[in-house]
């Protein structure tokens, strides 16, 4: 098998080869097709921090905004030492699809800061993040852009956004970001959001599939917010999780874990390696647990995990992506052709998006809902999307990839054309 090129690992390349392969399967009209393939801002700041030590570092951040066609911007802001310009690119683009994937009013952004989390102590990054929203205060805001976590961020961040965002424009503005903290206008059930949709698809694919949860092995890579609750979630609901992995390792019980939120325990409030949780199972490195043969293989850590290099070794039946691109377009042909049910990251991981807009209505309309509630409407949009997109699938003879693609660059077109571009 030939190397991973450069090409294939650039994630924009990705993104712009499955929107070309949908544009042109939908013969989206040429002016239609230019304004969508360009993003509609890109905003590079550079964040000058007091580090503890008493030396300035000035780190540099990104916020893209997609598209705005649809409704306000919505993404994720990531803060990690791989963060680039064209990977936030991606990300951005991921949102517009996948906000349309799930017919939310929201377009697509992304947000990042190249800097290592870990390596950083609390007040280090409050002072990261309150920089970098300084600086994009103009351009966010509950109609304008909407911030949430993703990979190295969470509820304090987001916190720390919506205070800065507040005292800058002098209003208690909490509909600025989602997944805070319940105590200033976060939702119930944000948390575990990407997680249940990852749960809520599996589901309807093994009911599609006819095959039942129990008889189901499950991987699932990368234990942070998705994989973690993902994982909790699906044992609770009687599938058998056998290999759980992060950044340190893998970890296979051929058994089946007990015990999900023991493992969580382990890795968030005693702060121990994944790998070292007694009796754990056998330890292996976190690329090689992909190859592991299991019936659903959850990737909910990164990017390009699945290459033409490997993808001929993931021995699954189903591929739910939890994270974000986590397959390269490249590989795409080659797990089709194994047959593999894929549910694309624009429909697997749409869950936390979709809580994330339950969020933004609920503090917009200033009434919070129990969490049964936000379940059951989660439920019914994670549902009914998938069935869109697999009869759409079946319809036109694409793959489900393709089909999500095609919703939702219809979905955009369509407003687009009603609207107009202002050119
Ligand atoms: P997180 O920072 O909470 O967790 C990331 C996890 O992945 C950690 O367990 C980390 O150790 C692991 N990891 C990182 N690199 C790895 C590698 N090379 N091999 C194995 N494990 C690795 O991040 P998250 O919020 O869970 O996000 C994970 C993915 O899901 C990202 O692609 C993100 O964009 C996507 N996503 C997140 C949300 C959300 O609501 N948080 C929503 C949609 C999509």
């Amino acid at each position: 098998m030939a190397p991973v090129t450069p090409d294939e690992l650039n994630v924009y390349a990705s993104a712009e080869a499955r929107f070309e392969v949908a544009a042109l399967r939908l013969g989206l009209e040429e002016d239609i097709y230019r304004f969508l393939q360009y993003p509609s801002k890109e905003i590079t700041v550079y964040i000058p921090v007091m580090l503890d030590s008493g030396h300035l570092q000035v780190f540099t951040g990104y916020r893209v905004l997609h598209s705005a066609v649809r409704g306000p911007g919505k993404g994720g802001i990531r803060f990690s030492p791989d963060v680039s310009l064209n990977e936030v690119r991606a990300l951005a683009s991921w949102m517009t699809w996948k906000c349309a994937v799930v017919n939310i009013p929201f377009g697509g952004a992304k947000g990042g800061v190249i800097c290592d989390p870990t390596q950083l102590s609390k007040n280090e990054l409050e002072r990261i993040t309150r920089r970098y929203t300084a600086e994009l205060s103009d351009w966010l805001g509950p109609e304008r852009d909407i911030p949430a976590p993703d990979i190295g961020t969470n509820e304090q961040t987001m916190a720390w956004v919506l205070d800065t965002y507040a005292m800058h424009v002098r209003q208690a503005t909490t509909a600025v970001v989602t997944g805070k903290p319940l105590d200033i206008g976060g939702s119930q059930g944000r948390k575990e959001a990407t997680g249940r949709g990852v749960l809520i698809n599996c589901d309807k694919a093994l009911a599609k599939l006819g095959m039942k949860r129990e008889n189901c092995r499950v991987i699932i890579q990368g234990f942070g917010n998705v994989g973690s609750m993902a994982a909790m979630l699906m044992q609770q609901a009687g599938y058998k999780i056998i290999g759980v992995a992060d950044i340190h390792g893998a970890l296979l019980n051929e058994k089946g874990f007990d015990d999900i939120p023991k493992l969580i325990d382990w890795v968030y409030t005693r702060k121990k390696p994944l790998p070292e949780f007694p009796g754990g199972g056998a330890k292996m490195s976190s690329h090689q647990i992909l190859f592991n043969p299991c019936e659903i293989l959850v990737p909910a850590a990164t990017e390009n995990q699945i290459t033409t290099e490997n993808a001929d070794g993931i021995d699954c039946r189903i591929l739910c992506e939890g994270a974000n691109g986590p397959t390269t377009s490249h590989a795409d042909s080659i797990i089709d052709r194994k047959g593999i049910f894929v549910i694309p990251d624009i429909l697997g991981n749409a869950g936390g998006v979709t809580v994330s807009y339950f969020e933004w209505v609920q503090d917009r309309q200033g009434f919070f809902w129990r969490e049964s509630e936000v379940n059951e409407r989660l439920q019914d949009v994670i549902e009914h999307a998938f069935d869109e997109i697999i009869h759409y699938a079946e319809l036109h003879s694409v793959n489900n990839r393709t089909a999500a693609y095609m919703v939702a660059i219809d979905r955009v077109a369509r407003v687009l054309k009603v609207r107009g571009i202002y050119a």
